[in-house]
């Protein structure tokens, strides 16, 4: 992408004006900034600056200007000389710019004599095709259903963020936010970003922003607004000081017993049919997945990790990691790890079980340069070799123990009715069905 930025600032040194001029161009996109000329009865001796996009569609440089005028209206002089002084800027810039939407950052600094500096932040977000202001309620969906999921998955969030410190008041507080309180939100290229207002949450000195990966806000976002829309300006890093890439895991009560199903070699056609029962029985699980089988079950990654599972790297196409060379190791695990966060939105595996468990000191060398865990396991349900569901189902219960760390397949039938089955009693016995992850967190 070619663009040109022109910065240019002239300061008439006489008097206390001082005119910002921006100008943005890009080969596929007109935007250019301009300085904006003040109401009337501002008076020369103030200081401001003010600048803002010009889209060069007339609707929407209606609701800019409007914006930058209401602004600068608040910033009228009440007849006083004492105000000489006083300073007032107004600046933006883009969290997005796409083809269909476009972002705006208004950042405003208002400094009054004697008095300390006052800010404002504004999102203004445009759809560049219907030609209007988008709210919040024209991007997220007004339901009940969509309440509930969003809160869930900021509540889950901020659970496990111990350095926040909020309390259980604070987190139910968002547990039951009414869809009315998001009101102010940013949509950019891949994620939507929410912006909590302290008052909302005692413990936070500062307005926090969470940014939410676009794919696990399916059901959120009206539907129009959920694909990712590539930026067509370079955009500013983003001002986001939390990102929800993945939903976290259940809590686990490590008093408990803890047992982990990992299921290898997929996804499959099988896979949704094991997270309808993993759902059902309130469970989760880690597989183990191989790179070259995500793009044909994307669908199925995605609704993997969207409802807790953990993913765990298993090589691009199932090798035995001792015959390859450190390149073709970098190629296993890294072009898996690349495929696993295209087709999830971001999730990025913690964990690596080697195929075969066919492990050396080189293999490991390049799992840790990859920043994974190698996870193997202590119960082997050879599950692969005796396709019977009644046996597989035996050999699960009779391994299962605090701890298990139980191999499974989730590419032949019989192991699929075999975990429904072990699901179910396993739980009935008392064991908590948790991720390799999770496992090792308490058992290691
Ligand atoms: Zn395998």
């Amino acid at each position: 992408m070619r663009r040109k930025i022109v910065v240019l600032v002239v300061v008439l040194s006489a008097s206390w004006i001082c005119i910002s001029f921006r100008a943005v161009i890009t080969r596929s996109l007109k935007v250019s900034s301009v300085n904006y000329q003040p109401v009337s009865n501002i008076t020369l001796q103030q200081n401001y600056r003010v600048s803002y996009p010009v889209f060069h569609v007339p609707e929407l440089d209606a609701v800019v200007t409007n914006y930058v005028k209401y602004r600068l209206n608040s910033f009228q002089p009440r007849g006083s000389g004492q105000k000489l002084n006083d300073r007032f800027a107004l600046h933006y810039s883009f969290a997005h710019v796409g083809t269909r939407t476009a972002t705006i950052n208004f950042t405003e600094v208002k400094q009054r004599v004697n008095r300390s500096y006052s800010y404002v932040h504004k999102r203004i977000i445009l759809d560049k095709q219907k030609k209007k202001e988008l709210t919040a309620k024209d991007i997220i969906q007004q339901s009940e259903a969509a309440r509930t999921k969003l809160a869930k998955l900021l509540y889950r969030y901020f659970k496990h963020q111990p350095a926040l410190r909020l309390s259980g008041e604070e987190l139910v507080r968002i547990l039951e936010m009414r869809l009315e309180e998001i009101s102010n939100v940013s949509l950019e290229a891949d994620t939507l970003t929410i912006y909590l207002n302290p008052h909302n949450l005692n413990s936070m000195q500062d307005v926090v922003a969470i940014a939410i990966k676009k794919p696990l806000l399916e059901g959120v976002l009206v539907p129009e607004y959920l694909e990712n829309e590539a930026d067509v300006l370079q955009i500013l890093p983003p001002a986001s000081n939390h990102y929800i890439t993945e939903p976290p895991m259940e809590k686990v009560d490590p008093a408990d017993k803890l047992v982990a199903l990992t299921f290898d070699d997929g996804p499959s056609q099988l896979t949704p049919r094991l997270l309808d029962i993993l759902e059902k029985y309130d469970a989760h699980t880690t597989f183990f997945v191989l790179g070259h089988l995500a793009g044909t079950y994307q669908t199925v990654l995605r609704d993997t990790v969207q409802r807790g599972h953990e993913i765990g790297n298993h090589s691009w196409n199932h090798p035995d990691l001792r015959t390859q060379s450190p390149a073709g190791l970098d190629q296993q695990i890294g072009a898996t790890e690349a495929a696993i966060q295209a087709v999830t939105g971001g999730f990025t595996p913690r964990l690596m079980r080697p195929p075969y468990g066919g492990t050396n000191p080189l293999v490991q060398e390049h799992l840790a340069s990859h920043h994974l865990t190698q996870a193997l396991w202590n119960v082997d349900t050879n599950d692969w070799r005796d396709r019977d569901s009644e046996l597989i189902y035996q050999r699960i219960m009779a391994g299962a123990h605090d701890g298990a760390v139980i191999l499974l397949h989730d590419i032949y039938p019989t192991s699929v009715d075999a975990a429904r089955r072990a699901i179910r009693d396993l739980k009935a016995r008392g064991y908590q069905l948790v991720t390799v992850s999770q496992l090792y967190q308490y058992r290691l």
